[in-house]
């Protein structure tokens, strides 16, 4: 085997023992071994190299059942922490999280439209550092920034493609980010942090097949099959927003007729509404339905059609063992999600595949793309250290 090689099935091996302690702790070394199929020399070298960091610890806890009896390893929840960064147009949210996937703190700050990116950048960095000051977190134990965001981003270099939302076109976020603050920053779409963060902690713990749905200021998706974000050729897969409804259609935010988000997200229904009177928020635009206003009712309820339909078209088109709706919309209005899905049980779903999925709201809700954005880095901060 080359060096190259050897260097690489070392770091997976790393990686899988690790992620094993994390996820099943406390664990014994023979159970690590039986479940990896490595050697009982291979776990304990690499046991002894995390317990030598800090990042385990031998439990007072013993095994239970027949045979022989054997200490058990725990993870040490703090000892490694990343930053978890949420990027949307009026607002940044920044946090610590711990290898749990918990938030130790996180911290919400307005965020102009017009910000330019290099401010934007330097305001993350100037607010890590207060963060780390304020807990008295020493450098040495953050594994790096992970950050979340809408828009269309190369996460394999961390440039932000595009972003209309932010208005950014091809930002080099992670190489800015990384000389700013001298730690290893990863970047990603905001659904695809908080599907990882729904799977891993949240909502759909223990599915195989979770497929993620937002409907906020845009309407997107994410998908996770076997653990592992469905990224397409160009980490775009899940813009489902922009699937061509009615090429008649209304114009879209991208310069396309007819595109589904269209007909759901904020800023175009608050746009129709403003047609017939003046309306600032989605809050009066449910007063006026609740008040039984015709055009309200009409427009909030073709708009909740069309996340059926949506929900229909991810599942036919995917067959996911859970569904999560999540966004603005769902957070802010819990009757949406409710009326959602009973459209969706009784009229929209395909019946062959009624009822052949969990129908879940996001758990984590505004600190999903935090945890999500965190536990990236630490992915990649473990994979490659
Ligand atoms: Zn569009």
């Amino acid at each position: 085997m080359k060096k190259h090689d050897q260097d690489f099935m070392k770091r997976q091996n790393r990686l899988t023992v690790f992620e094993i302690i994390k996820n099943q702790n406390p664990i014994s070394r023979a159970s690590i071994a039986k479940q990896t199929g490595m050697s009982a020399t291979t776990v304990s070298r690499i046991v002894g190299e995390l317990t030598e960091q800090g990042y385990i610890l031998e439990s007072e806890k013993v095994s239970e059942g027949l045979g022989r009896k054997s200490m058990l390893l725990e993870m040490v929840d703090a000892s490694v922490l990343s930053i978890g960064v949420e990027l949307d147009r009026h607002r940044m949210s920044i946090g610590l999280v711990d290898l749990q996937g918990n938030t130790v703190c996180s911290e919400t700050y307005s965020r102009k439209d017009d910000e330019s990116s290099d401010t934007t950048i330097e305001r993350i960095a100037a607010v890590t550092g207060e963060l780390l000051k304020r807990h008295s977190i020493e450098r040495g134990r953050v594994a790096g920034i992970g950050v979340g965001l809408p828009g269309i981003v190369n996460n394999d270099e961390g440039i932000v493609v595009f972003s209309v939302q932010l208005g950014w076109k091809n930002v080099p976020l992670a190489k800015r980010l990384s000389e700013l603050t001298g730690f290893k920053a990863d970047v990603d779409n905001e659904l695809k942090a908080k599907a990882l963060s729904e799977h891993l902690k949240g909502a759909a713990i223990g599915s195989n097949r979770t497929a993620l749905i937002g409907f906020g200021n845009g309407v997107g998706s994410a998908l996770i099959i076997d653990g592992e974000i469905y990224r397409g050729a160009m980490n775009s897969a899940g813009e489902i927003g922009h699937s061509t409804v009615d090429p008649n259609g209304k114009l879209c935010e991208c310069g396309k007729a007819g595109c589904l988000q269209t007909y759901i997200n904020i800023s175009s229904l608050l746009s129709e509404a403003n047609h017939y009177r003046r309306i600032h928020s989605m809050e009066e635009l449910f007063e006026a339905r609740r008040a039984g206003e015709r055009w309200a009712v009409y427009l909030i309820d073709r708009a909740l059609m069309y996340m059926s339909i949506t929900v229909n078209n991810v599942v036919c088109m995917y067959n996911p063992d859970s569904v999560i709706l999540t966004g603005e919309l769902i957070d802010k209005f819990p009757e949406i999600y409710e009326e959602v899905k009973s459209l969706c049980a009784s009229r929209f779903v395909w019946e062959p595949l009624n009822g052949s999925f969990r129908f879940l709201r996001s758990e984590l809700n505004e600190k999903g793309v935090i945890i999500g954005s965190g536990l990236m880095a630490q992915r990649r901060f473990f994979a490659l250290e």
